[in-house]
């Protein structure tokens, strides 16, 4: 606990919320702590992720440990890997029940950028991801098959509300929601999409986490009516 406030403290981490885990000193302690999965180890070292950045070692733990979060840190911080490291590891391998973890990000480009992380990192493992394009959702409309294949959808809010208006998505088994870039996704523009979404996620039990460069105040409020005690880390926080 001593390193913790430490640790925090030299990065200027603040955290607000209840029982908040301890944060990781690094990935190995994610064997111990969690029974991480050694292919993810594994991968992550492939990688050259040698130690986890500030927002990791504070949100892996809190994720894993199945709480709501709001994580705000800068960009480049390393967000993505935060929410993907707990995500692979809770889904634990391949169900036919439909999407369990849904990813939601602003842009294509960004929501690119997540897959490619996020089928890196689940290299050896038996889970199947996949992107929302225009492609993907034909295929989902065309063979309702294909509806059970996927454990992880990651998606930009349009595409995936038009898909589950048709009804070619069904987001009732979701069980973890990341909303990335969450700023972005309460602003005019998106937060009728994102309420559809939020409104489609129907399993009571859905954990919901936002990572975000900057929370203004608005839609931390708002992200509170959506959360179970949830746990808010900023790094990089301005004193006083
Ligand atoms: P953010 O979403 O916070 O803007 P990204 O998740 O896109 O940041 O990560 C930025 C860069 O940092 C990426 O190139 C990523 O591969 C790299 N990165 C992430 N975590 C680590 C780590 N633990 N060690 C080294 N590099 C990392
Ligand atoms: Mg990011």
């Amino acid at each position: 606990p001593e390193e913790a406030s430490v640790q925090r403290k030299k990065f200027k981490i603040k955290t607000t919320g209840d029982d908040i885990p301890l944060p990781i000193g690094s990935f190995e302690d994610l064997t111990t702590r969690f029974q991480l999965h050694r292919h993810l180890l594994r991968n992550l070292e492939q990688q050259n992720f040698s130690s986890p950045t500030a927002i990791q070692s504070e949100s892996i733990p809190i994720l894993l440990h199945g709480r709501d979060l709001i994580a705000c840190a800068p960009t480049g911080s390393g967000k993505t890997l935060a929410f993907s490291i707990p995500l692979v590891q809770s889904l634990k391998e391949h169900k036919t029940t439909g999407i369990r973890c849904l990813i939601v990000s602003p842009t294509k480009e960004l929501a690119t950028q997540i897959y490619n992380e996020v089928v890196k990192l689940s290299r050896g493992r038996d889970l199947n991801i996949c992107i929302l394009t225009k492609a993907a959702a034909a295929k989902f409309r065309n063979d309702a098959l294909s509806r059970q294949k996927f454990d992880i959808l990651i998606t930009t809010p349009l595409r995936l509300v038009d898909a589950v208006k048709s009804e070619i998505i069904d987001l009732s088994h979701v069980q973890h929601l990341v909303l990335d870039e969450a700023d972005k996704l309460f602003e005019q523009g998106f937060l009728e999409q994102t309420d559809d979404i939020l409104a489609a996620c129907s399993n009571p039990r859905l954990q919901k986490a936002l990572f975000s460069a900057t929370i203004p105040s608005g839609v931390e409020e708002m992200a509170k009516t959506i959360m179970h005690s949830p746990i808010r880390i900023i790094v990089g926080h301005k004193e006083g």
